[in-house]
């Protein structure tokens, strides 16, 4: 029989992602119905460890929905991954009551809370909230869709620059070790190639095909590169291809589009998914469930141990990458 929970920590974890607010509102506004108290947990990890605890009600999430960042802050920390560390962390949870945690965030955040978890008996449940979407066990992460929406208004008026010059762009979006920003990136914004780390490809294909597209159809392109490309990023192959004197007569700019991705007010769609998420990981508490991340899998509620979802790698799907290449 599962211990009754009375009282709820939550916090935010890792990078921030539009929809980290949205979905903190669901959780407490969730757990105000069944009467569980909710304590916020500031930055991360790391305010776990140093007693940032803040008691939170229905009140103190008014406002907050169409936020980007997080209110409680968000942090990394390298202290929660020693023994010593989460021993900290478990004894301020304990002295604060609370009975089990709600953590948003990516896959180090479910890593940090299944090692937590198992260490320490106390439960932790996680919704998944990262603009990277490179997690198993959801079809879509909180942040990912306006994540894509801003990255690709910026593709926009990149590519009335590029059109106005005949140049060609190189725009490196983030992802970190996935490619899903810039696969969406790719076909939302009519790249003409995609570079991304789970394809392999030469310096000389990619050196052939943005010729081709350059001679072929347009006179300017654009290239979306994840930053965890294995040909490096923006930067270093815009150096690989002035070094080929068949691309001496073409403009080439770079566009790094950074943290203006990770900010601003998140989409219709990520409000919703973050509210029906925060929604369906209290649910689950109180039906007994543990150490799982909730998520959506065909618009319906999966819950995935935590454990798998770090061990399995959720997969790009190839019909997106050859669709770039069959209508650029
Ligand atoms: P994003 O996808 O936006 O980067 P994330 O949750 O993956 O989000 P990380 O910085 O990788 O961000 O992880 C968040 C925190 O989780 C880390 O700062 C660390 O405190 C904790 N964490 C990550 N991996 C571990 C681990 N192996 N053991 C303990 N704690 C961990």
């Amino acid at each position: 029989m599962p211990k009754l929970i009375n009282r709820i920590g939550v916090f935010t974890s890792g990078g921030d992602a539009p929809g980290m607010n949205a979905c903190l509102r669901a959780v407490v506004r969730s757990a105000h119905e069944y009467s569980i108290a909710v304590t916020g947990i500031l930055r991360g990890y790391e305010g776990m460890i140093e007693g940032e605890f803040s008691d939170l009600d229905a009140r103190s999430v008014s406002n907050i929905l169409q936020k980007g960042g997080t209110i409680l802050k968000t942090a990394r920390s390298d202290r929660f991954r020693t023994v010593e560390g989460r021993a900290l962390a478990a004894d301020n949870v304990r002295k604060h009551g609370i009975d089990a945690l709600i953590g948003i965030g990516g896959d180090g955040t479910l890593r940090g809370a299944s090692i937590f978890s198992r260490e320490h008996d106390i439960p932790v449940i996680c919704c998944p909230g990262t603009i990277d979407n490179d997690l198993f066990g959801t079809d879509q992460t909180i942040g990912f869709d306006t994540a894509i929406n801003t990255a690709i208004d910026n593709i926009d008026r990149i590519r009335d620059t590029a059109d106005a010059h005949d140049r060609l762009f190189l725009v490196e979006v983030m992802g970190r070790d996935a490619g899903f920003i810039a696969l969406h990136c790719g076909i939302g914004g009519g790249a003409e190639l995609v570079l991304i780390p789970e394809t392999i490809q030469t310096m000389d294909e990619v050196k052939t095909c943005i010729l081709d597209t350059m001679t072929l159809q347009s006179r300017s392109s654009i290239v979306i590169v994840a930053e965890g490309d294995e040909l490096g990023g923006a930067t270093q192959i815009a150096d690989a291809l002035k070094e080929d004197d068949r691309f001496a007569g073409i403009e080439l700019r770079v566009c790094i589009l950074g943290h203006t991705q990770r900010g601003g007010s998140p989409s219709a769609s990520d409000r919703v998914l973050a509210s029906r998420l925060g929604k369906a990981a209290v649910d689950s508490l109180v039906q007994g469930h543990r150490n799982v991340m909730v998520g959506i899998v065909n618009n319906r509620i999966r819950l995935t141990p935590s454990k798998d979802v770090w061990i399995h790698k959720k997969s790009i799907n190839f019909d997106l990458l050859k669709l770039v290449e069959l209508i650029r």
